[in-house]
């Protein structure tokens, strides 16, 4: 399955903002964003920073992509998916993003990223309605029961994580049962669920062009 390789940090780097992608590392001293906040390579320091109408479109999608760790063409598809939908396409496109149970898994706390929570989910850690989904991109729906499989070092490890993000909150379209490892999708999420820093009509904008 095709997925980013660059390094973590050069991406935040290059969307001029912390996208969260390292887990417990993000929140240290350590972020390469924190030390470095400006584009990586040779010229990354002075460049222009004024962007023209279609490169703040084109920056806005590749942070919303990256975001969520997803490639052009599946992005893509979920943009057609957004648009033939009934609702604004923007909101739509992230409500599906949003929906993916490798986000499901991260928004859970079960993992302190959503490049870990892919991993969790693609090694087959995850039931969804008591069958095995090892397939990240897998959309919820309401009434979903999301577990982690009782396997001992794996529940191990993720209650672990879900101790340390304790203060990160949940969002509210998901009840989760920390000490079960579970998870259940009690609505479809909505725009003010999701980040308010996100200009979801840039990219609606471009991909309308
Ligand atoms: Fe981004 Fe996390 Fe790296 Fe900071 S540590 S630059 S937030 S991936």
């Amino acid at each position: 399955m095709a997925r980013y390789t660059a390094s973590s940090c050069r991406v935040c780097r290059r969307e001029g903002t912390k996208l969260f992608l390292k887990g417990q590392r993000c929140y240290t001293e350590k972020c390469g964003f924190d030390k470095r906040s400006y584009a990586p390579g040779q010229h990354g320091k002075g460049q222009r920073t004024k962007l023209s109408n279609y490169g703040l479109q084109l920056r806005e999608k590749q942070k919303v992509k990256k975001t969520y760790g997803i490639l052009e063409r599946q992005f893509r598809k979920y943009f057609q998916t957004a648009s033939r939908s009934k609702g604004i396409t923007g909101s739509k496109l992230l409500e599906l993003l949003e929906r993916r149970l490798d986000n499901v898994i991260f928004r859970a706390c079960f993992a302190s990223s959503r490049p870990g929570a892919r991993q969790i989910v693609m090694h087959g850690h995850v039931l969804v309605n008591d069958r095995k989904v090892d397939i990240p991109s897998y959309s919820v729906k309401t009434g979903d029961i999301v577990v982690i499989k009782p396997k001992e070092k794996t529940v191990k490890r993720i209650k672990d994580s879900v101790e340390k993000l304790k203060d990160r909150g949940y969002p509210t379209w998901i009840e989760v049962d920390k000490e079960g490892l579970k998870a259940k999708i009690t609505r479809v999420p909505e725009r003010s669920d999701m980040a308010a820093d996100i200009k979801e009509q840039l990219i609606v904008e471009l991909y309308s062009k």
